[in-house]
Order: structure tokens, then sequence, then C-alpha cells
């Protein structure tokens, strides 16, 4: 057994559960219920992990987790929609003015 990450939020670690689950990776939460003892912002060392019952998993894990944060705290720069010429925000996939995916 290996801990891939942990995170303040229950939410956010069973975000990354599922993530695992999802493919095929047998994860588990420890401290999953100690956190909102310690009140809203629980400290470091009783965050709530996700570890990976296989080690061989671990390093997937770990790789499916980090391309999700990047996801999720990097919306991405601007680009240029390369049919219409309009300028679309980081976050948008496809262009906002004629539908192009980026
Ligand atoms: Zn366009």
């Amino acid at each position: 057994m290996k801990k891939v990450t942990s995170a303040s939020s229950i939410v956010t670690i069973n975000h990354y559960r599922n993530l695992l689950q999802s493919e095929g990776i047998d994860a588990f939460l420890k401290n999953e219920n100690l956190g909102s003892i310690v009140g809203e912002i629980p400290f470091p060392e009783v965050w709530p992990e996700l570890w990976v019952r296989n080690d061989l998993d671990y390093d997937r894990a770990k790789q499916l987790i980090d391309t999700d944060k990047l996801i999720e705290e990097s919306p991405g720069e601007n680009w240029k929609c390369g049919k219409c010429g309009e300028e679309n925000e980081g976050q948008f996939a496809a262009c906002w003015s004629c539908g192009k995916p980026a």
C-alpha cells in the first residue's frame, strides 16, 4: 500500500478516488472522518489521504492526479481560433464564436 496524496477537503480527495477507480485502480481513503473533528481547516497531519492498495498502481495514480490538478488550477492561456480568428479564453475547449474545438 502506498499513499498517493492528501487534500484539505474531503470533496477533493473523494474526487481523486473516483478518478482512480474509474481507471480501474484500487484506491481507498484514510483519515476521512478525522478532519471534521478538528474544524473547518484541518491540520495537514489529519488531512484525508488517498492510498492505493497495489504499489504497482502508484506511478499511474500519481500521474492521473497531477494531470487533474493541472487542469483544475490553470485554465490555460488564451487561444486564437484557427477557423474564424476569434480570441478565446483558456478554459473554453471550443471557440465561443463558431464552435471549432481548440
Ligand atoms: Zn471560431
